[in-house]
């Protein structure tokens, strides 16, 4: 009898042993549970509400203040609230959002529109900017040259994706696996991060297409909002993201 206690303490003692290298406190907690092996190493994350980075009336006259105000503090500031009382507590708590939208679909619905909610608007504030701040870097046209034959083109085809989006939903610019760029469109908070996506990849630049961003301004006039949209792209951000994202 003291034997199995002595085995069993043993194999307790080897099982916390080989996963402490995942350095969190919760991993060292699952130690024990070994049907549910953590299989990726993480470097735990606080989630944070970012600022918006510029003032609400900063994208006038293609996207108006109120929209801004009401889409930053109360829409996408919802999201985050949701998000974060979700996902109290659990496993995913700390986890990168890159990992929880690898392993979305094992997630509740609920999870994976305030995750998504969350994530896709920090994405588009910051893919924004005032009208005239910069322009796609020499080898970002480039590539997007030999991918759509024109920066035009692009422009024409990613606008096309955004129009076509029944509902709510997103379009993307996103690099893939292989390196390659390709234009996408989600559904409801969806993203390209997310293991259910269509199209994989990282986000170089998102477009938010949902009625709220942009009803108050322009009504039922989505292809207008769609259109402007160039005007005011962040550049910079789809560099540097183009570029560190290899
Ligand atoms: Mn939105």
């Amino acid at each position: 009898m003291k034997q199995i206690s002595i085995f069993i303490f043993t194999s307790a003692l080897l099982l916390a042993a080989c996963a402490t290298p995942t350095s969190s406190n919760k991993s060292k907690e699952k130690a024990t549970t070994v049907d549910t092996p953590l299989t990726e190493e993480y470097t735990p994350v606080e989630h944070i509400f970012e600022d918006l980075g510029y003032s609400y009336d900063a994208l006038e006259p293609y996207i108006d203040a109120e929209t801004m105000e009401l889409h930053y503090s109360k829409h996408h500031k919802g999201y985050y609230n949701n998000f974060m009382e979700a996902v109290k507590g659990t496993e995913i708590e700390n986890q990168p959002m890159q990992l929880i939208f690898k392993h979305i679909s094992s997630q509740s619905d609920y999870v994976r529109n305030n995750a998504g909610g969350y994530y896709n608007h920090t994405l588009f504030w910051a893919n924004m900017a005032p009208e005239g701040y910069s322009q796609p870097s020499e080898e970002l046209k480039q590539t997007i040259n030999d991918t759509f034959g024109s920066l035009d083109n692009f422009k024409k085809e990613f606008g096309n994706k955004a129009k076509g989006v029944f509902g709510s939903g997103w379009a993307w610019l996103v690099k893939q696996k292989d390196g390659s760029l390709a234009i996408s469109a989600t559904s409801n908070q969806d993203n390209p991060l997310m293991d259910i996506a269509e199209v994989k990849g990282v986000p170089l630049l998102a477009l938010d297409v949902w009625e709220h961003a942009y009803y108050l301004k322009y009504q039922n006039k989505r292809a207008d909002y769609i259109d402007n949209f160039w005007k005011i792209v962040n550049w910079e951000e789809v560099n540097r993201r183009f570029k560190e994202e290899r």
